[in-house]
Parts: C-alpha cells; sequence; structure tokens
C-alpha cells in the first residue's frame, strides 16, 4: 500500500488564479455581454523579440540536419549562454562569477520551488509576507512549514511589508535558518536599496543564514541605485543563492528558461557540525539526478538576448510595459487611490478604499468595473487590505481599465 506524503494534505486546495477564475466565470454567466478587462494573472502578453525569435529558427534548423543535431545537452547548461550571463548580467556590474557558477534551468519556479531539498526538512524559514506562494508551499510539501493556523504557517517567520514600514521587512531578532526574498517583488512592485539589502546580508553571514534571492524582476528596475543582484553586496557570496529567469525579462513564459546562480564560496554545515559542504556541488548532485537540461532551442533564445539587438528589443518590450505602470499608477493616483511600486516593478499594489478587504473589492471591481486585479491577501496575511495590478496588458486593455474605474467611481 502506497501512502500519500499528508504534507500535501496541508496546502491550501484553493489555488489563488483558480479562485480567481471561477469569480470571473461565474460574472461572465451573469454578464454575457461585457468583456472582462484583467489586470490580474502575472504573464506577460507581448510576443517575443525578433531577435529570439530568428534565434530559435536558426536552432530549429541545426536540429534537423544530422552533423549539428543535439541530443541531450549539459545538465547545468551549454557554456555559450553561461558565458553570455557571466559577461552581460554580472560582468557588467562588477561581479565576477565562473561559468560554473551558473545552473540553467526550465525557469525560476522550478528552481525556488526545488532548492529547499539541499537543506534539511527541520531548518527554519522565514518570508518577507506577501510573497509569492511557491517559496512557502514548497516548504510546506516537505514538511518544513508545520501547520496553518489563522493564516500563517507555524515554522514560518513572516517579516510583514505593509504601507506602515513602507514595504521594507524588518530584521529578524532571531535566528532563522534560510530566508526567501524576492526583489524587485512580486506582489508590491516595491525594491529594496542597497543599505536595505546589505543588512540582510549582514544578518545572514552573522547568523549563517541562507538567503534565497529571487531577482526574476531585475530587468524592470530604472532607478540606478537600486541592486539588480544581491552579489552588488559584499560578502553575499558566501550567504546568498540567486535566482533569475527570463520569463518577464523576455516574453519566456511559454519558451521556458532562467537560471540560478550558487556560489562555490556558499557552504551549509552537517548536523554533527563537522564539515561545511558546497551547495554548489550538491546542487550539480541535485540536477544531474533529476533534471535534464532546458532544450538546446530555449538555450539560443536566451542566448540572443545578450545580442545588441536582442538588448534594444528586450528593453522596448519593458518600456512598453513600465508606460503601462506608469499610466496606471498616474491614473490610480488621480483618482484617489493609494497606489504603491510600480516604478521599478511591473506591478501596482493598490490599498482598498475604505479599509475593504481583498476580496470584496475584488468583487466590487469585477462587478462595478469588469476589471480584474489579485485580491492581496492571496499573497499572504499581510496583503490583506491590498489588491496588485499587473502592468503586462496591452495598452488599449490598460486605457479601458482605467476608464472603466473612473466610471464605476464617479457613479457611486
Ligand atoms: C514569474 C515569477 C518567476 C518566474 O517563473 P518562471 O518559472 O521562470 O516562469 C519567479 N519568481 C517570481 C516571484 C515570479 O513572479
Amino acid at each position: 500500500m502506497a501512502l500519500v506524503n499528508e504534507h500535501y494534505l496541508k496546502l491550501s486546495n484553493n489555488y489563488l488564479f483558480a479562485d480567481i477564475a471561477k469569480k470571473v466565470k461565474a460574472y461572465q454567466v451573469s454578464h454575457p455581454k461585457q468583456r472582462v478587462v484583467s489586470l490580474g494573472i502575472g504573464d506577460v502578453t507581448q510576443p517575443l523579440c525578433r531577435a529570439v525569435i530568428e534565434a530559435m529558427h536558426r536552432a530549429v534548423d541545426e536540429m534537423a540536419v544530422k552533423s549539428s543535431f543535439r541530443g541531450y545537452g549539459p545538465e547545468r547548461g551549454y557554456d555559450f549562454l553561461r558565458e553570455a550571463i557571466v559577461r552581460n548580467d554580472y560582468l557588467s556590474r562588477g561581479i565576477h562569477l565562473d561559468i560554473n557558477e551558473i545552473f540553467i534551468s526550465d525557469g525560476a519556479k522550478s528552481d525556488t520551488g526545488n532548492i529547499q531539498e539541499l537543506v534539511r526538512w527541520d531548518n527554519s524559514i522565514g518570508v518577507t509576507d506577501p510573497i509569492y506562494p511557491v517559496y512557502i508551499d514548497s516548504n510546506v510539501m516537505i514538511g518544513r512549514a508545520g501547520v496553518l493556523k489563522d493564516g500563517r504557517w507555524s515554522n514560518v517567520t513572516y517579516f510583514p511589508c505593509t504601507a506602515e514600514n513602507n514595504f521594507i521587512p524588518q530584521i529578524p531578532e532571531q535566528r532563522v535558518d534560510m530566508i526567501y526574498l524576492c526583489y524587485p517583488n512580486n506582489p508590491t512592485g516595491t525594491v529594496l536599496s542597497k543599505e536595505e539589502l546589505r543588512k540582510w546580508v549582514t544578518y545572514a553571514l552573522r547568523n549563517d543564514t541562507l538567503i534565497l534571492f529571487d531577482a526574476a524582476y531585475e530587468a524592470y528596475i530604472q532607478d540606478e541605485n537600486i541592486p539588480h543582484s544581491i552579489y552588488e553586496i559584499k560578502g553575499a557570496r558566501k550567504c546568498a543563492i540567486e535566482f533569475r529567469s527570463y520569463s518577464k525579462t523576455a516574453g519566456f513564459t511559454g519558451v521556458r528558461c532562467g537560471y540560478t546562480v550558487i556560489p562555490k564560496d556558499l557552504t551549509a554545515v552537517t548536523l554533527d557540525g563537522s564539515k561545511r559542504l558546497e551547495l554548489n556541488h550538491l546542487w550539480d548532485r541535485r540536477q544531474s539526478t533529476k533534471f535534464n537540461g532546458t532544450s538546446y532551442v530555449s538555450q539560443r533564445a536566451a542566448e540572443a538576448i545578450y545580442t545588441p539587438e536582442g538588448k534594444k528589443q528586450v528593453k522596448e518590450t519593458i518600456d512598453y510595459y513600465m508606460g503601462n505602470a506608469c499610466y496606471m499608477n498616474g491614473m490610480l493616483k488621480k483618482m484617489g487611490f493609494t497606489v504603491f511600486g510600480g516604478e521599478n516593478a511591473p506591478y501596482l499594489w493598490v490599498k482598498t478604499p475604505k479599509g475593504k478587504d481583498s476580496w470584496k473589492f475584488f468583487e466590487e471591481l469585477l462587478y462595478g468595473a469588469g476589471v480584474v486585479c489579485t485580491p492581496g491577501v492571496g499573497f499572504g496575511p499581510s496583503g490583506e487590505g491590498y489588491v496588485r495590478f499587473t502592468a503586462f496588458g496591452d495598452r488599449d486593455d490598460c486605457h479601458e481599465a482605467m476608464q472603466r474605474i473612473s466610471l464605476w467611481q464617479n457613479s457611486q
């Protein structure tokens, strides 16, 4: 008899975006003529840029010829891509990485979800709150999060990020073994300055804490003082893993490619305290057992982002999305909403008027304006009282949504 992993039973059944879809469906049944404008789910909408498409076509053609056909690739990823990453994403910012510190993956969701396998089940974890749900759920699945009580997991330390603290998480008083940070942040769209990030690195070095730094949105940073990588902070090589993804950077949500950086200086200790082991080595062992690499075509596509044309074209799309963010930010503020984020990230984090709860405001906006947002509480307890708008829509949809919200407001 096979017994189920009972930790899975602790997971909430209602996945946030499935709940939203259900409510939108119910609305559409009762309002068949009304087109719903979605600023909800965090997927991109603009097509891949020309440089990427051309690289993919060339790679496909190579696959059609015996002499250039590629089968299984290296588990860590092709050297051509890892070299382009080291040069363009890091050396350009004064960070020296070896290509063997880079692991190409099929995206940051799998890596941020799987990385926790490298440490014992009884490590404690800390997360900023609200947060991308993968970090906590992947720890729930292995029994590390404890039990859920009043929307909080018993073995998880939450660092609230709200308007009250200007979305700057407070360094914990007690020791935490591993801490997830995501900057620029999904869902709040806020960022951390170098000084704030340095406090976390200092804490981690002092407490032997492992920082898991998700930089999936670094390409959206506009302010040149905001760090793109945690390795811009001295000492981070000894305490942090960094995750990157081409999903939001270059519209790869359907192509699938990203990477994870595990510096050779990063170690964790054995239970008896006798040895420190390189996490780079453990991840290599894990990946070569459970992962067979990202497709050659996807990796050639990612490489093309680093060509001069690729860089220019990718920036055009990012500018388009950030134009949406800027426009919506201005409009919502003009309507009297309190808005955060949206300046260095493609998300706006909006306070619900009159302290309404997230789901209530979500439904009012849906039924009043036919506009879909994401209820903040779906990202954690500190998200209550906020909703998220994404800037990943079409410009026309952003216009339409803002017009509708304004009309709805005036009619109230
Ligand atoms: C979208 C997103 C990712 C990227 O996921 P992929 O698997 O690379 O598509 C990672 N982290 C956060 C916080 C995200 O919002």
